[in-house]
């Protein structure tokens, strides 16, 4: 039996006052239970917020990014020993707009990967296919690569612990989704390309869907024997809309 996840992504969102709402209701209604977490990873600048609205609650939070770094001249930068200082659970790494938006190659997502699970956080790795590479076929051969540079880079051990957050770029924040099927796929060849490697890991690694999730297609893609979650974005801003998705878990 894996462990199953729904995981919220602010994006660069928020404010203390709309935090603070949404905060409240999701520790006042989510109840966890074994083997089903709920979490979000939201803007450095609010770990400290989440830690004091979310302590001894049912939600844990964390990051959705951390440095490659450890410390040292790297102005801008936000540690993952730093991130952990606050109680953080998850870091989030690889998401396709830091791959895209910030240039993290497969090498610079696998250091950050290393540097946040050496300070003790879930690492949320994100892989997903651009239209262009679904659209030429290369779905399979883009997550096999960015999953095997972190396995390369970090050996499979660094899996162990590790979520797996498979998200299709064209599907994210543009109201596309995967259907189930597709989702379902490539989420079984993961699990199979991994099995290669590792069976006990293959079979336990939480691997999440990503993309245009909310309330109304989470049951439906949640009920697919290798989707063992999701990583929402746009509709984890709102606590009724991420609460109906955490409920369809
Ligand atoms: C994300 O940012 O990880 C994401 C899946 O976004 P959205 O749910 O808005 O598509």
């Amino acid at each position: 039996m894996r462990n199953r996840f729904v995981l919220g992504n602010w994006k660069l969102n928020g404010s203390l006052a709309s935090n603070s709402a949404l905060l409240k209701q999701l520790a006042a209604s989510v109840v966890a239970s074994h083997g089903r977490q709920c979490g979000v990873c939201v803007p450095y600048a609010y770990l400290f917020q989440a830690q004091s609205l979310l302590h001894g609650t049912a939600v844990k939070w964390g990051s959705q990014d951390v440095s490659r770094f450890d410390a040292g001249a790297y102005t801008g930068d936000v540690s993952a020993s730093m991130v952990a200082e606050f109680g953080s659970h998850f870091a989030i790494v690889g998401h396709s707009e830091r791959r895209m938006v910030f240039g993290d190659s497969d090498v610079v997502v696998a250091q950050k990967f290393a540097k946040a699970k050496n300070a003790g956080l879930q690492v949320v790795f994100c892989i997903g296919e651009s239209l262009a590479e679904r659209e030429s076929g290369n779905t399979l051969s883009v997550v096999f690569r960015q999953l095997d540079a972190a396995i390369a880079a970090n050996g499979v051990d660094s899996m162990r612990d590790a979520i797996v957050a498979y998200e299709p770029v064209w599907a994210i924040g543009t109201g596309k989704t995967a259907t189930p099927a597709e989702a379902e796929e490539v989420h079984g060849e993961i699990r199979r390309h991994l099995a290669a490697v590792d069976v006990e890991l293959a079979a336990k690694l939480p691997i999440l869907y990503g993309g245009s999730v909310k309330a109304a297609n989470a049951a439906e893609l949640f009920a697919m024997p290798n989707i063992d979650g999701g990583l929402i974005g746009g509709a984890s801003l709102l606590a009724e809309d991420f609460l109906g998705i955490w409920r369809a878990l």
